[in-house]
Parts: structure tokens; C-alpha cells; sequence
């Protein structure tokens, strides 16, 4: 079983002392509490674009989470050029602009987390743009989550989760709010099998997810927070989605019989 990653405020991480940690920096004076965490707890460091050119310790993963893609986005030249050969991962919420964001990122090869929690029609229309240029881009190099790791699972039948690709499932990313503290660390606390049970109540209800073709690897992840939540948007998504593994799949098994009449000749 996975162990549990907890994120937690920089200023309270020290406390959790037997757990990795993701570490969210809000703050100049957040990060300096970084280098009192010994490294081997860091699986990652969660902060803004703001704080992008702190003299983070070379070994720290960071995350940078965009908060106004619209006016951040021309900023990622300058973070290319700053992080360059290692570049840090970019978390993109659905909001105005991500489209373009993603589409600066893709091209200059960063590592991408699009966080769509509940997305709009139009936020969706923004998802099937950015999936677009992920599988068409030729300069896109580098992954592009959740897109990434649910066509990798597919390819290789197995079931992929879009809540642990994406750092959404709070019994296994349980997040410790800014204002907690490590004697009242997580409220509420979910188990770790969280996801399973919360996807069975829907079934169980005849909930939408219920006969829906991609509940193997959505596992109602659309359905939170808000169980009402119409998918018909997000589904022709995740069918565009099912659809590239299978194309992909194909072409597959059509270079394998093609390499083995080759060798056969
Ligand atoms: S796409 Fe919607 S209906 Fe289908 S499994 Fe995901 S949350 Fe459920």
C-alpha cells in the first residue's frame, strides 16, 4: 500500500517528523523553515510562482503552482531560463488562461499538473485544447498529468486512478490545513481507502458513475466534491482520452507484427 505523502505548511512541518512531506511555502519567511526539514521527508516543495527564485537547496523537487495563468504565463520564459536543465514542475488550475499557460509550458518542456477539480464546459473545452497539443506538439517532451499517466496505464492495461495521478486523494495526500497544527493535524481525516468507498456510495445510489465507461480510472474522481457535478462535459474528454490509448494501442501491435515479419524475412 501506498505510504500516505502529508502536506503541510512549512512553518508546522518540522512536527511531522515520521512522515514525507509535501511542503507548502506561502512565503519568503515559510521558506526558510525548508532547510530545518531534513531532505529525505521532502517528496516535494509546494509554492508560488512568487517565490519561484528563492535559493531553494538544489536537491528539493519543487511545484509551482500557478494562481493567474493569464498574467503568470509570460513569466515561464524567465523560469525556464533560471531552472534551466531542471526544470521545476507547474501545476496549472482550470482558470482563465490555463490554455495558454499549458501551451507555453508543453512548449518549453515543462513538466505539467493540470488541477481541474469540477471543471465548466469551458474549462473542459480549455483540457481537450491542452490535450491536443500534448499529443500533437512536437516540441512536447515532458508529461503532462493527468493526460500522461492515465494514457501510460492504459497502454499497459492496468487501472489507472485519476485522484493518486493527481495528488487528489485525501486518505493517501492527506493535507493539513494553514491553520492546523500537528496535535490537530488532519480535519476531517479520511481513510485510506477513501476513494473506494466514496465510488461505491455513488454506485450503490445509481449515481452517474454507476454505468460510466471510464469509472475503472476516473473512480468518480469528477464527482467531488460536489456529487451532483454533470459529467457529460468531462466525459468527452476522458473518451478522447480512452480513444488515443486505443489508436496508440494499435499502431503498437502494427509495429510489433511489422518487426516481426522483418526479422522473419
Ligand atoms: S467521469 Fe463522472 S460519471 Fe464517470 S466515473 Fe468519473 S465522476 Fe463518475
Amino acid at each position: 500500500m501506498q505510504e500516505p505523502l502529508v502536506s503541510v505548511p512549512a512553518s508546522i512541518a518540522a512536527a511531522y517528523s515520521a512522515s514525507r512531506l509535501i511542503v507548502r511555502v506561502e512565503s519568503a519567511s515559510d521558506a526558510s523553515y525548508v532547510a530545518g526539514i531534513p531532505r529525505e521527508r521532502i517528496a516535494w516543495v509546494q509554492t508560488c510562482l512568487a517565490l519561484a527564485d528563492f535559493a531553494w537547496p538544489e536537491e528539493i523537487a519543487l511545484d509551482i503552482v500557478l494562481s493567474d495563468p493569464v498574467h503568470e504565463a509570460r513569466r515561464l520564459y524567465a523560469l525556464a531560463r533560471l531552472y534551466e536543465g531542471s526544470l521545476p514542475r507547474l501545476t496549472i488550475p482550470s482558470l482563465p488562461g490555463a490554455a495558454a499557460a499549458a501551451k507555453l509550458a508543453i512548449a518549453l518542456h515543462f513538466p505539467v499538473r493540470l488541477l481541474s477539480i469540477q471543471p465548466a464546459s469551458g474549462a473542459v473545452a480549455d483540457l481537450e485544447q491542452i490535450l491536443d497539443g500534448y499529443l500533437h506538439d512536437p516540441c512536447a517532451s515532458e508529461p503532462v498529468e493527468f493526460f500522461h499517466s492515465v494514457l501510460a496505464s492504459l497502454l499497459r492495461d492496468a487501472a489507472p486512478n485519476l485522484w493518486t495521478i493527481l495528488g487528489c486523494d485525501p486518505g493517501l495526500f492527506p493535507r493539513i490545513a494553514d491553520g492546523g497544527s500537528a496535535e490537530e493535524p488532519e480535519s476531517p481525516v479520511y481513510p485510506n481507502d477513501f476513494v473506494a468507498q466514496r465510488l461505491a456510495g455513488i454506485v450503490a445510489s445509481g449515481g452517474e458513475c454507476a454505468d460510466c465507461a471510464y469509472r475503472n480510472w476516473c473512480a468518480g474522481f469528477f464527482k467531488w466534491p460536489d456529487p451532483s457535478y454533470d459529467c457529460s462535459s468531462v466525459k468527452r474528454l476522458l473518451g478522447r482520452i480512452d480513444e488515443t490509448a486505443r489508436e496508440l494501442r494499435r499502431d503498437l501491435t502494427e509495429m510489433e507484427t511489422f518487426e516481426y515479419d522483418r526479422q522473419a524475412v
